[in-house]
């Protein structure tokens, strides 16, 4: 029998065979934005159906807001040019003017109408005072001059004037912005279809939760992971479930995947005997890289098959939500026609120390304390999938080696700023 000699220990799984360099995140980042263009075509939808979709046009008020001057307050409304210093003393006009009541008539100067929030000026009054500043008797009203003149009144188009911009191409609209375009009179909006993207888990060892589960087996965390952030992004999920670790099958279910717009796998991905998604993707479809250097998340494939965009996800879940948030979700972004969305980064003070080592950059699970402290969870682990879940969002440390002590400014990426 030959020897065999042991090589030395490095028990580090990031170390490198020699003269081979990862890919920095924001380079692999950068590969992917110039690679990737919107692929959905624009259709109409009524608005109310336009929550969380992606504006395909920029828009245009076809009314002004307010349409014409209205009363800001509950009051009285008058000429006022008519009225000066000093106690004011004004006859009251019969009538009214309420929201969607018109007053019809022409107030004449120096009288007083009753008005109602909301409701448009009548013809002859510019200004309204408030009705706790009156003294409302008989058929008059007084109150203390001077009130500004304009006071208590909006004026026609003093938020959005008819023809102004209301919103850009690629804008995902969100509650206020549909109440932004009901104001402005749209009732149907051009979005873009929403991006398809399809979902695949791959490991023998998985298993459906509610599924019996036996030694060696897990239930699959990614899928449903997966789904719920494609589906809080306005994306369609189209679910092509667990796939052993079987080339053939995982082929099919690519092959599936590429009716989609997109594809997202997880596992299955490193070079090992089982990684059945790298060798195929080297072998049978383009893969772009998948040696970047981010911790966890190695390995993380970019690769086209059959014409579609894959992201190839670690299997693990923590790596996997990572990988996820840095890499495919701006690419998704970029691909539904709403721009590479960058995550939210807000710069804070750490609560916690930490050496860290030059040559990748690290995502830690994390949120903030009540004093606005980046506190970072107990272990690093990428099997711990808790602290996912008790993470708020992630602290990122850069490339170069750091060291953090309490105190040390540290770049916080909320989930929230990931839009979930
Ligand atoms: P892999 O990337 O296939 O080598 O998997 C890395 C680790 O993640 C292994 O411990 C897998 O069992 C685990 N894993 C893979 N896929 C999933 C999944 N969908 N849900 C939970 N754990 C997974
Ligand atoms: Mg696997």
């Amino acid at each position: 029998m030959p020897e065999l000699t042991p090589p030395p220990l490095q028990n580090d799984c990031f170390a490198l065979p020699p003269g081979v360099d990862w890919t920095p995140v924001p380079e692999a980042l950068a590969h992917l934005r110039a690679a990737l263009h919107p692929v959905v075509a624009p259709e109409t939808v009524p608005l109310t159906q336009a929550n969380a979709r992606v504006l395909a046009a920029d828009l245009f008020a076809l009314r002004s807001n307010p349409p014409q001057a209205n009363a800001a307050v509950d009051g009285y409304g008058f000429a006022g040019a008519a009225t000066g210093d000093g106690p004011q003393i004004l006859p009251l006009a019969e009538g009214r003017a309420a929201a969607g009541q018109p007053f019809d008539g022409v107030l004449p100067p120096g009288q007083a109408l009753r008005i109602l929030t909301g409701a448009a000026l009548p013809q002859g009054v510019d200004t309204v005072v408030l009705e706790e500043d009156c003294t409302i008797g008989e058929d008059a009203i007084a109150f203390q001059g001077p009130v500004k003149l304009g006071a208590n009144a909006r004026k026609a188009g003093e938020d959005v004037t008819e023809g102004a911009p209301v919103l850009s191409a690629g804008a995902r609209l969100r509650a206020p912005d549909l109440a932004l375009l009901a104001a402005t009179g749209h009732a149907e909006v051009p979005v873009f279809r929403r991006l398809k993207v399809a979902v695949i888990s791959t490991g023998d060892e998985l298993r459906e939760p509610g599924q019996a589960a036996g030694l060696g087996q897990i239930y699959d965390a990614n899928r449903p992971m997966l789904a719920a952030l494609l589906e809080a992004w306005g994306h369609e999920v189209i679910d092509l479930g667990r796939q052993p670790d079987d080339p053939a099958q995982i082929r099919a279910a690519l092959d599936a995947g590429a009716d989609a717009d997109a594809i997202l796998t997880s596992g299955g991905a490193s070079a090992g005997d089982e990684d059945h998604i790298s060798k195929l993707l080297s072998t049978e479809g383009q893969l772009t890289s998948w040696r970047i250097a981010l911790k966890p998340g190695r390995p993380l494939a970019l690769a086209m098959w059959r014409g579609k965009p894959v992201f190839g996800l670690p299997g693990n879940p923590v790596a996997a939500l990572i990988c996820t948030l840095i890499f495919a979700r701006p690419a998704l972004s970029q691909l539904s026609g709403a721009g590479w969305a960058d995550p939210l980064r807000v710069t804070v003070p750490a609560a916690f120390a930490k050496s860290k080592k030059h040559g990748r950059a690290e995502f830690l699970r994390a949120r903030l304390t009540p004093e606005g402290h980046a506190e970072v969870f107990k272990s690093e682990g990428s099997g711990r999938i808790s602290g996912l879940s008790w993470a708020e969002g992630l602290v990122e440390l850069p490339f170069e080696a750091m060291e953090i002590a309490p105190g040390t400014p540290v770049t916080y990426l909320p989930y929230a700023g990931c839009g979930f």
